[in-house]
């Protein structure tokens, strides 16, 4: 059996090695470990040249450096580094945005475009903004590059508007929490070979480590419980979605 963790921010960790070593001894044997700012960039590449395993992104979180705007040429030569196979994470977070959104929407579109270019697939962060996040991938056609939904928190139509733009569907451990029931549902119904999992570590930790720091090796956790969940092996879930993690990214071997 082998797992993948396809979202973690493992430059956040206070002990990386010792967290890949963890993750080792529980089946993880990949990781793409994400940026929030450009400049997480060195810190990405640095862990990803010391670790053959662990692959990197590039982009600007929506609620990171709010009103900043950045442009294609900020990403692109970033982007170009052997090591980034995806581009992210982006997308669009109302929570916290008062008023204008158009500085989110605007760089929102810059990721696009920047994934377009150099034929990588995009990782996006949604929250509160669902309908302006499917629209904004359709009328940009990341449809060509396809990507990830990460950290799914939405319903299923919002699901189903994805997967019709070839995306990918990626559970954190929230799918475990007790009152998350209709996350619960969404993870029943989405198709196996467009599913992923991941931590999103530091933050999340799935049950039963729920509160405490969250590490790639609690992956496992998230696999045993969608297993359970659709009736399957954790070593189904655990194989499907290392290999839709291939067949989406293709990292360099
Ligand atoms: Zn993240």
């Amino acid at each position: 059996m082998t797992l993948v963790d396809s979202h973690c921010h493992l430059n956040m960790l206070d002990d990386v090695d010792a967290a890949l070593l963890y993750a080792k001894e529980q089946g993880v044997n990949h990781f793409l470990c994400v940026a929030v700012t450009l400049d997480d960039h060195p810190a990405l590449t640095k862990i990803s040249e010391l670790h053959s395993n662990v692959y990197i992104s590039v982009g600007l979180h929506p609620n990171e450096l709010p009103e900043q705007i950045i442009t294609l040429s900020d990403l692109l030569p970033l982007a170009k580094h052997l090591r980034v196979i995806a581009i992210g994470e982006t997308g669009l977070d109302y929570f916290r945005v008062e008023g204008d959104k158009k500085w989110q929407q605007d760089r929102f579109i810059q990721h696009i475009e920047c994934a377009k270019q150099l034929d990588k697939p995009l990782i996006i962060h949604t929250r509160q903004a669902k309908e302006d996040t499917i629209r904004l991938l359709q009328e940009n056609d990341a449809k060509s590059v396809g990507g990830v939904m990460h950290c799914f928190t939405e319903d299923w139509d919002t699901a189903r508007a994805a997967l019709d733009l070839d995306f990918y569907i990626s559970f954190s451990g929230i799918v475990t929490f007790k009152n998350a029931t209709d996350l619960q549902a969404v993870a029943k119904k989405v198709p196996l070979d467009r599913m992923l999992i991941e931590t999103d570590s530091p933050y999340l930790a799935p049950v039963p480590h729920r509160g405490k720091t969250n590490q790639p090796g609690y992956v496992c956790h998230v696999a045993e419980y969608i297993a359970n969940l659709r009736g399957e092996t954790i070593e189904t879930i655990a194989n499907k979605t290392t290999e839709n993690f291939f067949t989406l990214f293709s990292p360099p071997s």
